[in-house]
């Protein structure tokens, strides 16, 4: 049986092909620690963590939790991690489980393509298998005024794009513009708002009322993500379907939203869940609530996509337009497979582990700017 004899952390910086506007502020970069858990045959499983709220603390966090793994087998990733959560977090409080979540995500990524890799099958074969031949996307609308915005929808729309999605809680007047804007050029195609915690429930009720001439297919995350009772009470109070993104980070979570029917679909992805195999889980909890997940990414590239796309393919309730964001990088560190979506589909992986091939020029750049801003 192989063991685990080494683990290496590469934090990188990438810039964006444009500023990314949301409720949030506006990012220029993505930051990512990039983790390569080697096995003492020489195979090495690569996986990422998004980085929050700096990138030397996480990349030393993801080293000190990485001791644990080294002498180990791969292949039990579940026991390893719930004892990383044990002994080195929960005597700190429950709710720290979240920022956990965060770090394990690229240890249990790592882990399942070193599975993957050593059994020679691609990581959804793992997860009990396929129940579809390709997974959906949707298009990701970037800019940051209505004109940008309805520039990028006639570009969607024109390459048959099926499911558009839009950032909202920008401010009311700029929000409708936007958002009448994207409805002008994509015709009937789907429409999705993302107000990311940006409303109270008073505003979300109001909010609602005004967008619902606009046929918007959901909303996500109108208000804070800490009161599951607050998008239960907009969800009761509107037309427009919502759903659940901030607020779904645990399984708890899950559990809770289901249990007080606060969403009609949860958003939800590896970096809050906690990686692949957490993510059957929480996609478990929400087939019993008869709840579709729809797959949640965050500043991450076509490593994260990939784990991701294996996800889509191995969860019976999977929604068809789930979130990428490697295609706001300048340029993927991923150079295989091709991970651009054809009318918002992608068909499944068949290489062993995660299924893909990482540009090391393009790494090594992400390093050498990481450096360059300490
Ligand atoms: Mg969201």
């Amino acid at each position: 049986m192989v063991k685990i004899s080494n683990v290496r952390v590469r934090p990188l910086v990438l810039p964006l092909k444009q500023p990314y506007h949301w409720s949030y502020g506006i990012r220029e970069s993505f930051a990512v620690n990039l983790i390569e858990i080697e096995a003492d045959d020489g195979t090495v499983g690569i996986g990422e963590c998004t980085v929050a709220p700096d990138q030397t603390g996480t990349a030393a966090i993801l080293y000190r939790l990485a001791k644990h793994l080294v002498g180990h087998s791969p292949h039990d990733v579940a026991p390893l991690i719930a004892r990383i959560f044990h002994q080195e977090y929960l005597g700190h409080g429950a709710n720290i489980m979240r920022a956990a979540n965060q770090i394990f995500s690229g240890i249990d990524m790592a882990m399942w393509d070193l599975q993957g890799k050593l059994a020679g099958l691609p990581v959804h074969q793992l997860l009990g298998g396929a129940h579809r031949k390709a997974v959906g996307y949707f298009y990701f609308l970037q800019g940051e005024t209505a004109e940008e915005l309805a520039r990028d929808a006639a570009v969607g729309h024109a390459q048959g794009e099926r499911v558009f999605y839009l950032k909202v809680g920008r401010g009311e007047k700029l929000d409708l513009e936007i958002t009448a804007a994207v409805r002008g050029e994509i015709g009937d195609a789907r429409l999705r708002l993302d107000a990311n915690e940006g409303w109270s429930v008073h505003d979300a009720i109001n909010m609602c009322r005004k967008l619902e001439k606009y046929d918007i297919e959901f909303i996500e995350q109108p208000t804070v993500s800490w009161s599951i009772p607050a998008m239960a009470h907009v969800r009761e109070k509107v037309g427009i379907p919502i759903v659940a993104d901030q607020a779904a980070f645990t399984l708890y979570d899950v559990y809770e939203i289901c249990r007080q029917r606060a969403a009609d679909m949860i958003c939800i992805g590896p970096r809050e869940i906690g990686g692949i195999q957490p993510m059957m889980k929480a996609a478990a909890v929400a087939e019993a609530a008869g709840l579709k997940i729809c797959i949640h990414s965050s500043f991450t590239t076509g490593i994260t996509t990939c784990a991701e796309h294996h996800i889509g393919l191995a969860i019976p309730n999977l929604d068809d337009g789930n979130q990428i964001m490697w295609q706001l990088v300048q340029e993927d560190i991923v150079s295989s497979p091709d991970l651009t979506p054809k009318n918002g589909w992608l068909d499944a992986f068949r290489k062993p582990g995660l299924g893909f091939q990482l540009a090391e020029d393009l790494v090594a750049e992400g390093e050498g700017r990481y450096a360059a801003s300490r």
